[in-house]
């Protein structure tokens, strides 16, 4: 029996995650992680069983552990919490399915624990993609994408000779805000924001996705995890999200995954790669379907992916600004305190006021984001 640890296990792929254990029956979770949510991993722990679980929240730990007196389950906090789960004994997976740059070190020490690593944590690979990935390719183990167009260009890669490759068509849905002009989100609430046509995921990646900032994130993931330039990476818009990204190869070849938007598949197929396992739901019906639509992105209104581009390309602790200065911005639009343009417009400043450091070390990530969210607090 496969034996893996969730890291995020309340969220939108936490949950995706545990819903593919149920389903299939035959692996065990050793451990999970969450932020705040007890409620929801008080029922996963009783349904699961881990030996070990981990809440961000102190208080909200000592609460959990009352409510669980009656069951056998160690309950641990904080950072030092995540990172046990991250580097338990008994699992041979890791799902890193937390939001955001949290999820650097548990990461990090999970592969010097020898784990393979199912990767939904972009942030993580985007601001240290440079320790991680040859970190585990030391340590000889796997790090299997879980965003879906990574798995898309991963499964396309299957078979392949990855020296012919020539370029990584990267596809998007646009998000909510597709033709519109810079003038006409203006006034753009949190609301609208969080309405995705394709996709029901947290809500800092639908923020995400709907300034394509997300898009820009994936470009740098897609960097790390398919070991490309940047500029080798094409973002196509396609609308319809069937499409979940393409391969093209040196003889004009191209290669894709298609399928109805489900993030299920691509964490089923990390779980089990390189078997594929029937999973219930909706097929694309190619009839009813008609046609599928392409579209350049629309980079004037869209800027966050330019800026992307212009991060990985350079590299460093730039990435890392582009990602730090996201993150808080997104958060205080969420909290109603910035306005929705206000998100790339801080990207936009944190960047070119960044003195960028080449090939940085842990501590200097870790010190730049620090700084980046010290240049936002002052802004107000
Ligand atoms: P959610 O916001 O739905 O879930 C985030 C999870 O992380 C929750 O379980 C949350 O716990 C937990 N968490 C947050 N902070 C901490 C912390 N400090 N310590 C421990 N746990 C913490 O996010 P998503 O599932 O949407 O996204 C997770 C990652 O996957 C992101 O990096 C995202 O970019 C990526 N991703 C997501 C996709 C999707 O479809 N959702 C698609 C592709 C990539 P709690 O709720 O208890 O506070
Ligand atoms: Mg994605």
């Amino acid at each position: 029996m496969k034996k893996i640890a969730v890291l995020g296990s309340t969220g939108s792929i936490g949950t995706q995650t545990l819903e593919v254990v149920r389903e299939n029956k035959d692996i065990e979770v050793t451990g999970l992680a969450a932020g705040s949510n007890i409620k929801l991993l008080e029922e996963q722990i009783r349904e699961f069983k881990p030996r070990l679980a981990a809440v961000w929240d102190k208080e909200k730990a000592k609460e959990l552990r009352i409510k669980l007196s009656d069951f056998d389950v160690e309950i641990v906090c904080g950072m030092e919490g995540l990172l046990l789960v991250a580097v338990m004994e008994e699992a041979e997976m890791l799902v890193t399915a937390v939001v955001g740059m949290i999820g650097i070190r548990p990461t990090i020490e999970a592969i010097n624990a020898g784990k393979d690593i199912a990767l939904a944590n972009k942030e993580t690979l985007v601001t240290a993609g440079h320790i991680i990935m040859p970190l585990a390719e030391k340590k000889g183990v796997s790090v299997f994408p879980v965003d879906s167009e990574h798995s898309a260009i991963f499964q396309s890669l299957q078979g392949n000779d990855k020296k012919a490759v020539q370029k990584i068509l990267l596809t998007a849905s646009g998000g909510p805000f597709r033709g519109k002009t810079q003038e006409e989100l203006l006034d753009i609430r949190v609301e609208d924001a969080l309405r995705h046509p394709n996709w029901a995921m947290g809500r800092k990646i639908t923020i995400d996705s709907s300034t394509m900032v997300n898009k820009g994130l994936e470009v740098i993931e897609a960097k790390w995890l398919f070991d490309v330039e940047v500029d080798q990476v094409q973002v196509v818009v396609q609308p319809q999200s069937i499409i979940h990204s393409m391969v093209e190869y040196a003889d004009g070849a191209v290669i894709a995954q298609l399928g109805t938007p489900d993030m299920k598949l691509p964490v089923q197929y990390a779980l089990y790669y390189p078997d594929r396992r029937y999973l219930p739901g909706e097929r694309v019906d190619f009839w009813k379907l008609g046609k599928l639509e392409f579209e350049k992105p629309d980079t004037d209104t869209f800027y966050g992916l330019e800026l992307a581009y212009e991060a990985g390309r350079r590299g460093g602790t730039l990435p890392t600004v582009f990602n730090a200065a996201n993150e808080l911005a997104v958060k205080q639009f969420l909290n109603h305190e910035i306005k929705y343009l206000e998100i790339v417009e801080i990207i936009e400043d944190c960047m070119s006021a960044h003195r960028n450091i080449p090939n940085p070390t842990l501590e200097q990530i870790l010190e730049t984001e620090k700084a980046t969210y010290e240049r936002i607090e002052s802004r107000r």
